[in-house]
């Protein structure tokens, strides 16, 4: 049967971390592949009584809700983003299915069929894909550690006249990376001169392993309120099981995304949402993330502490100031999908860089991920990774 899908699935992509994950879930494997938190640290019993808590409310709990979400839950993000220097108020937070929703319908409402996006390099490979599957020609704007190179990217808002900037300025996925004040300052002076919209996407900025550091979101400079959306998410600070993320930015368009949500669910989960008010309201949740950061800490040092037994210059990697990856890079001859092969053959997996760059992919990095695997587990991985990097791969 020919089942002629329409034109717009030719640019569906499956994600390479997907399927990765598919094979290594297989075998015997250590998996330092997947995004994926800590389950040891779930707040199990916080989630158990929020949901026991909303089953006891009564029948209107278990009724359709608005797009928009479950208020009272959009009133204490509004408080959480006040915390963070992020002037909003519920009426312009949308809830959504995860933060990758907030990605996909801020796409679905901007995005026509060859317009500019521009991103860095690398970047999350499952934004890569929504843009991509709306026929947005990705550019990606040079970049050091500090953030996009301003030169750069001023030239290609110029040139490729973009429909917005996707960054994660905060502990990047996949490379760890955090920009400067000075760079994010400048993207958004930029934003303003040329009147280009910003997409910052914060999951990881909570996970900071210097609490005395506080890292100024993009959203938190644009005080004229008009050119960042900011999205973030509950899975990596309470359960990606909740699938709860929200948006936040200019009224005209969380209004214009909330009409394309209408359309795909017509509201997420209200069941979910009002359990995650009451986790807001009854649970330490600060103190669950001093929590994580403490231990994804540990256990990026335990991992660092492997990487450090390596041949000095062979394989070299920014230590992260908070998030759950390491972003390692070889030698330029090193092919790291060639390498991957190998890593599961004797038991470990990671993720292969070069399904993170939207442009010019670089075969010799990789990313590590180190909050889903136990201590015991790294200590495992880790010596069979590596006697894989010591044994050398062919190109
Ligand atoms: N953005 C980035 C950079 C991510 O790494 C992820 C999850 N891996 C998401 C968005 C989506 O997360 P969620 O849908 O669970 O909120």
């Amino acid at each position: 049967m020919d089942y002629s899908f329409a034109d717009r699935t030719k640019n569906f992509e499956s994600s390479a971390v997907r399927d990765i994950l598919n094979v290594i879930q297989q075998g015997n494997v250590i998996s330092f592949a997947g995004g994926l938190p800590c389950e040891e640290l779930f707040p199990l019993a916080a989630v158990q009584s929020a949901y026991e808590k909303v089953l006891a409310s009564g029948n209107a709990s278990m009724q359709y809700g608005l797009t928009e979400g479950f208020t009272p839950l959009r009133e204490g993000i509004s408080e959480w983003m006040k915390d963070k220097g992020i002037k909003t108020d519920p009426s312009r937070i949308l809830l959504t299915t995860g933060s990758q929703q907030a990605i996909y319908l801020f796409s679905r409402i901007m995005i026509s069929d060859g317009d500019v996006v521009l991103t860095e390099n690398p970047t999350y490979l499952s934004a890569l894909q929504v843009f991509r599957s709306f026929g947005a020609n990705v550019v990606s704007v040079e970049g050091d550690e500090h953030g996009m190179n301003p030169d750069d990217l001023e030239e290609k808002i110029k040139r490729c006249k973009p429909k917005f900037i996707y960054v994660i300025p905060t502990f990047s996925n996949p490379d760890g990376k955090v920009w400067s004040t000075e760079r994010r300052q400048r993207l958004l002076e930029l934003c303003y001169q040329y009147d280009v919209l910003v997409l910052e996407d914060d999951p990881y900025g909570e996970i900071k392993f210097d609490e005395s550091i506080t890292y100024p979101s993009v959203a938190s400079f644009d005080h004229k309120q008009t050119h960042v959306l900011y999205t973030s998410t509950f899975s990596k600070t309470v359960v990606p099981a909740l699938r709860t993320g929200w948006i936040t930015g200019p009224a005209e368009v969380i209004a214009m995304m909330s009409q394309a949500k209408q359309m795909v669910d017509l509201h997420s989960s209200s069941i979910d949402q009002q359990a995650l008010y009451f986790v807001l309201r009854d649970f330490d949740l600060k103190g669950h993330i001093q929590q994580l950061r403490k231990e994804y800490y540990k256990r990026m040092m335990l991992m660092q502490d492997y990487l450090n037994k390596l041949t000095p210059g062979t394989f070299t990697w920014k230590e992260p100031k908070g998030g759950m990856f390491l972003w390692v890079k070889g030698q330029e001859d090193l092919n790291t999908t060639a390498l991957l092969s190998e890593a599961v053959a004797k038991g470990v997996a990671f993720v292969p860089g070069v399904q993170f760059y939207a442009m010019n992919p670089k075969e010799n990095t990789f990313r590590l991920n180190y909050s889903y695997p136990s201590p015991e587990k790294i200590n495992l991985g880790m010596d069979r990774l590596v006697s894989v990097l010591l044994n050398g791969v062919p190109v």
